[in-house]
This record gives structure tokens, sequence and C-alpha cells, in this order.
């Protein structure tokens, strides 16, 4: 039987290890209330034996989730989706209508993953995709809400990390689930000044003003928590959410003062300027993990930060002409 790492974060609220490259990079989350359950975020395929094992730890059967709500189709988030999905008889799939029929034909994201992580990646650390019967899966309009016995579940459409993200409001914990929305915060980088945020920047449709608005949007609910995917329980999110917006501007300032520069390499430059502004980002902000041990922490999101904004300044340019 496979176990799986995973705490109490609030009151019935489950943050569970996907064990994705390294533990303290990528959690999933358990709603429980009574004897429901809903998944928020999947982790990978190889994640979802320990999704189960979980649900066992409860005391509980896949019989009793109700939901599986990625709130976005990247793989890190929902790879898992369609394989939890077999596993739980009586789920209903809840994602964003734009994410939504990715994941009933999952072959445009297997494909897209391939590109980005390339073939033998993908495969080691992904697994394969299973598709999600269409009958199974509600396309979540912004602000639909999702009754988990009594609990009152709000997707809330938030692009600008990817164009089909969604948050989920949970009145029961008055937290917020934000996939990306609010950011990456690695328990690692944690001072005395607090959490340490940056903005992921992945491909491939990073929108830097849609993300600004749809922060507005998530903080009009004034939650007390939010829960990142990459990772975990942030208190008091209001206090840091500077730091992200920051981030966001600084990220997007950075690829376009390189905007100008010969496509051939420049996503390599990009990567430069990116990884000398996050570590020294992340000194200011106290952390003292030698510049080494933040590279290897940083790793895949520099690689992806720089590819996302890379392919934002194309389709910049396409649209400018
Ligand atoms: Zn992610």
């Amino acid at each position: 039987m496979p176990t799986a790492q995973y705490q109490a974060v609030a009151d019935g609220v489950f943050c569970i290890e996907t064990s994705l490259y390294r533990n303290g990079l990528a959690a999933c989350y358990l709603i429980r209330e009574q004897d429901r359950l809903a998944f928020v975020d999947t982790g990978t395929a190889h994640t979802v034996p320990g999704l189960l094992a979980v649900i066992a730890d409860l005391g509980l059967t896949p019989a009793h989730v109700d939901y599986v709500i990625p709130t976005h189709v990247h793989l890190d988030h929902a790879g898992g989706a369609g394989a939890l999905m077999a596993a739980c008889p009586n789920a209903t799939l809840v994602a964003h209508p734009k994410g939504a029929p990715h994941l009933i034909d999952p072959a445009k994201l297997t494909a897209g993953a391939t590109a980005v992580y390339g073939e033998e990646a993908f495969a080691r650390d992904f697994g394969s995709l299973q598709p999600v019967p269409e009958a199974r899966v509600i396309a979540a309009d912004d602000g639909q809400t999702f009754d988990l016995a009594g609990r009152r579940l709000t997707f809330i459409h938030t692009p600008g990390h990817a164009n089909h993200h969604g948050c989920i409001f949970d009145a029961g914990s008055k937290g917020l689930f934000t996939g990306d929305t609010f950011g990456i915060s690695y328990r690692e980088f944690d001072t005395a000044a607090g959490p340490w945020l940056f903005a992921p920047t992945t491909p491939v449709a990073f929108d830097p003003d849609a993300w600004q608005q749809s922060l507005d949007r998530i903080m009009a609910f004034t939650p007390a928590a939010v829960f990142l995917t990459h990772y975990c329980r942030i208190d008091d999110p209001a206090r840091h959410l500077d730091q992200l917006r920051r981030s966001i501007k600084d990220l997007a300032t950075i690829a376009l003062d390189l905007g100008d520069q010969p496509r051939d390499g420049r996503k390599d430059r990009i990567k430069d300027a990116v990884t000398a502004h996050l570590l020294t980002d992340a000194r200011n902000h106290g952390c003292a993990l030698d510049e080494q041990r933040m590279r290897q922490l940083l790793a895949v999101d520099l690689e992806l930060n720089a590819q996302g904004l890379e392919v934002w300044l194309e389709r910049r340019e396409k649209r400018g002409g």
C-alpha cells in the first residue's frame, strides 16, 4: 500500500505532498466535509496511488469523493486528474471552460508538455494522461458554486498565469486555493521577513495585466489564508500581495528589456536575467541559502519562466505586426 505525506492545514483541509521532483515543490489538497471529499489539484499520474492512500487513511473510500477540481491543466496540477477520476466512481471533474476540453481529450496536453519537457522527462515525471469522460465534466462559470455536504466552494476565473486558470474559495475555511495565481513560495526561502514569493511565468499564456486583475478579484473574497500548489499555506495574504504584484511586473520588464534582441539565443539571455533577478530578490528578502542551493531549488522554475517569457514576447511581436 503506498503511503502519502499529508497534513491538516485548516478545518477540513489537508495539504498533500505530490512528490514531483522533490518534497516541498508541489502540493495538492483534499477538502473534507463530513464524509464527502473534494480534491483541489491532483499532482501527476504518479501521485494518484498516494491520494487514494490518504482517503483510506481518513477511513473513507474513493466513492466518497464528490469533486476533482484542477486549478488549471498544467501537469503538476492536473496530470493525475484522469487516473483519479477513473478511481473515484462518484466524482465530477470541475474545470475552467478553456481547460476542461484538454482533460476530456488530453492529446494536446501531451503534445504541449512533450514540447516543453522533452519526451523522456515527460514520461518519467508525469506518466501518461488518461482522458476523462465528457459526461463527468463540468466546465465551471466564473463564480459558480459547488456544494460539498453543505460546504460552499466557489470557482473563480483567474487568468494570468494561464488563460484557463481558476481559484477556489472555500467558505468553510475562508481559505482560497490559488493554484499558481498567488505565485510560488517555497518554504525553504522563508525568512524573518516571512514567505518569499515570485511569479511563475510558465508557457504558453502568461498575461501580466490579466494576472493583476485576477489578484484584485481573489482578494475581494478577503481570504484568511491562501493554499498554494507551490507550496502549502500562507496566512494573511494581503500582507504579501505587493511582493507578488512586483514580481509579475519585474519579470515582464526583464523580458521587454531583451525584446529587441535577436531571437536566436534570446531565451537563454532571458534565463540569465531572470536567474540574476530572482537570486538577488531572495537575498534582499533575507534568504541565507548558498547560491548553489537556491539555483537547485529554483532550477525547474528558472527554465519554465524563461520559456514562458520568450513565448510571451513572440506572441506580442506577432500581434504587433
Ligand atoms: Zn504549477
